[in-house]
């Protein structure tokens, strides 16, 4: 069988068994993580594994979270094709894929240099042209483009970012895993009236959002 084809089964099959179970819903996530090609964003040596129930490492002593995960935090968004959203943590650069296909403009943000440089040429050669990139700490939002109608921490922070919450717009969500260095809670958040409706998804474990608003190391 051709490889890419070999992939595509492998999606299929990671949608069937570790999505769709799991209370993963929205058909249009669905389809995104049936289409977005995860072994590309994934090391050289680690293609194989691309797929599996798990998250995987990518160097700089940072991951690509679990498949479930990824297509749990974007659920939470509640996208529905149009909107501006800002990703703290490019990572891979795959989460930030999966955003542009269900919605309008991405602005992602990734604190080490080396990951925000890789994952934009994987975007690039995938033809991606509505997602920007940008090397900062992204504890401190993107305030250029703000205000932004979704937007995704994928790592773990002691508290809600002060600037994150301001440059959240009216009705917007705030997705974010909040607790301790080593294990933290599934948070989102929406903006009504000014005000921010909390609720709480699940438990999670994330690599630290270091930075101003996040942890110091
Ligand atoms: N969304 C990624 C997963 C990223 S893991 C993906 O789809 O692959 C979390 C990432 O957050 C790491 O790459 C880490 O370097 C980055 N990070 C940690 N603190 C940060 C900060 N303050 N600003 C921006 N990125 C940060």
């Amino acid at each position: 069988m051709d490889k890419e084809k070999h992939f595509e089964e492998e999606r299929r099959r990671m949608v069937q068994t570790q999505l769709i179970p799991r209370g993963i819903a929205d058909e249009s996530v669905l389809e995104a993580m049936r289409k977005v090609p995860r072994h590309r964003f994934v090391p050289e040596d680690l293609i194989e594994s691309a797929y599996d129930d798990c998250p995987l490492p990518i160097g700089e002593g940072q991951t690509i979270s679990q498949p479930y995960m990824v297509a749990l935090m974007t659920e939470c968004l509640g996208l529905k094709g149009d909107e501006k959203n800002l990703e703290v943590g490019t990572g891979s650069g795959y989460q930030a894929a999966i955003l542009a296909e269900l919605s309008g403009q991405i602005y992602t943000v990734e604190r080490v240099e080396k990951l925000s440089k890789r994952a934009g040429e994987i975007l690039k050669a995938l033809g991606y042209i509505n997602i920007q990139l940008k090397v900062e700490d992204g504890s401190e939002g993107w305030a250029e483009f703000s205000p932004y109608d979704g937007i995704i921490v994928t790592a773990g922070s002691p508290d809600v970012p002060e600037p994150l919450a301001e440059q959240l717009s009216e009705g917007g969500r705030l997705v974010i895993p909040v607790g301790g260095c080593y294990s933290q809670e599934l948070v989102v958040l929406e903006k009504k009236n000014g005000k921010l409706e909390r609720r709480e998804v699940c438990g999670c474990v994330f690599v630290p959002l270091v930075g101003r608003h996040g942890w110091e190391k």
